[in-house]
């Protein structure tokens, strides 16, 4: 019994030492786990070679296949002159996103972006092409192209030449393929040249909502698990179609008033579609109502629809609450039918104060320089002399496209004055072509 309990005794003992000594041991060799500040679920791993000028610092989620997206992005800088640091940009119910910012010890001045975006659920890598539901790449290129094109332009600190601009933008897949994705918005790193640092667009995912399928739309399951952060110099708008009219060309605007009518505004948006020129149509809200297919016709055309108010009284002579129903009406019905909200009004009779111009919202008044009086002449003739011994550069014309003789003179005009070297563009586009004009000078 002795000897039992003796060696009973000892067996304890022994593995009493041993766990200690084990336990001990495995603390020595454990460094201390180092978190992420902002999630602090994630494990930062810190290697370094200072013989090697090696050093590298990257996140493990102790999830296996996100683990193992990280390490081969990793694994092939090993030991190589390089300094890596990272950013958890985003970190969603759906998606991770983690930028890298790679220094090579060879070129100390210029630091390299890379991005890894990743669906959580499964453990696969996004591609930008993964996140819109288009079957055809040029579409979202093709957006996210003209953006680029215009922030570059417009940016003071970037000094490339239009046609580095226009190449570095081009809609190509390895131009945007460095992006990260945020709930609201995704960012890209656009390479500029060998020696420039990317450029980080942020574009709204608004502007590409039609584009993008549900999963990756703003939502619940795309919202930073911490808090999401709204990216600097965000693009909320697309940029304006550009100007492909040079400013030496000579540019005159035609606008039509009181339509649009059936039989009579057709014949004027064939003849501006034959000689591929622009119109603005200032309509009346109750003859629009009535054609609503030449309102969508004229927008398909590339042809500007105006306001001319809603059935065409004396603005001046109402109070201001029936001035704001003349306004407002029409808008909503131009806006409905085109989906375009118009900017230009153009007052009935050409008659306006300070008070109607004040209810027109983000619109202005727009006159003319040449009246046809074509409402009174009623002659073809008449009506296509006075264009044309009036125009000039820059100006306005005056017309109404509910008339017979007006639709054929109108027809004859654009013959004309296309033949005198004129580009024929809507009254929006003159104001934008002089604006440049005076921008240029
Ligand atoms: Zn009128």
């Amino acid at each position: 019994m002795n000897k039992k309990r003796f060696f009973t005794l000892l067996t304890s003992v022994l593995i009493l030492i041993g766990t200690i000594i084990y336990t001990s041991s495995s603390v020595a060799n454990t460094t201390p786990i180092v978190l992420d500040t902002k999630y602090p679920q994630v494990e930062i791993i810190n290697k370094t070679n200072p013989d090697n000028d090696f050093s590298i610092k990257y996140p493990l989620f102790h999830m296996e296949k996100i683990d193992q997206i990280i390490l081969s992005y990793i694994k092939k800088w090993n030991n190589k002159p390089i300094d890596i640091t990272y950013n958890i940009v985003h970190y969603s119910q759906q998606t991770l996103s983690i930028q890298f910012t790679e220094q090579k010890a060879t070129q100390p001045n210029h630091s390299t972006t890379h991005t890894l975006n990743i669906n959580l659920s499964e453990g696969k890598i996004i591609k930008l092409a993964d996140l819109f539901s288009t079957d055809n790449s040029e579409d979202y290129l093709t957006v996210l192209s003209d953006i680029a094109y215009n922030e570059l332009k417009n940016n003071e600190n970037i000094t490339l030449l239009n046609k580095e601009l226009k190449k570095a933008t081009a809609p190509t897949l390895e131009h945007f393929h460095k992006f990260i994705l945020l709930n609201d918005a995704i960012v890209f790193y656009v390479k500029l040249g060998d020696d420039i640092k990317d450029l980080q667009l942020a574009v709204s995912k608004n502007l590409l909502n039609d584009m993008l399928i549900d999963q990756y739309k703003s939502n619940d399951t795309n919202k930073d698990i911490v808090e999401d952060s709204t990216p600097a110099n965000l693009v909320t708008e697309l940029p304006k179609k550009e100007l492909e009219i040079p400013l030496d060309q000579k540019v005159i605007a035609l606008s039509f008033d009181d339509g649009p009518k059936k039989g009579t505004t057709d014949i004027i948006l064939d003849a501006l579609k034959n000689y591929d020129a622009h119109a603005t149509f200032f309509v009346l809200g109750s003859m629009a109502e009535k054609n609503p297919e030449l309102l969508t016709e004229m927008v398909n055309q590339g042809n500007e629809v105006g306001s001319h108010s809603w059935d065409h009284p004396h603005l001046t002579k109402m109070n201001d609450q029936k001035v704001k129903h003349q306004i407002d009406r029409t808008k909503s019905l131009i806006q409905n039918i085109t989906g375009i909200e118009p900017t230009l009004f153009r007052p009935p009779y050409g008659s306006f104060d300070q008070s109607v111009c004040d209810l027109l919202g983000n619109a202005e008044v727009a006159l003319w320089d040449i009246d046809t009086e074509d409402w009174k002449y009623r002659d073809k003739d008449h009506i296509v002399s006075t264009v044309m011994n009036n125009a000039a550069d820059g100006r306005i014309v005056l017309m109404h496209d509910i008339y017979q003789t007006s639709a054929e003179a109108a027809v004859e005009i654009i013959h004309q004055l296309t033949s005198q070297g004129y580009k024929i563009v809507s009254v929006s586009e003159l104001l934008e072509i002089k604006k440049h004009r005076e921008l240029a000078a």
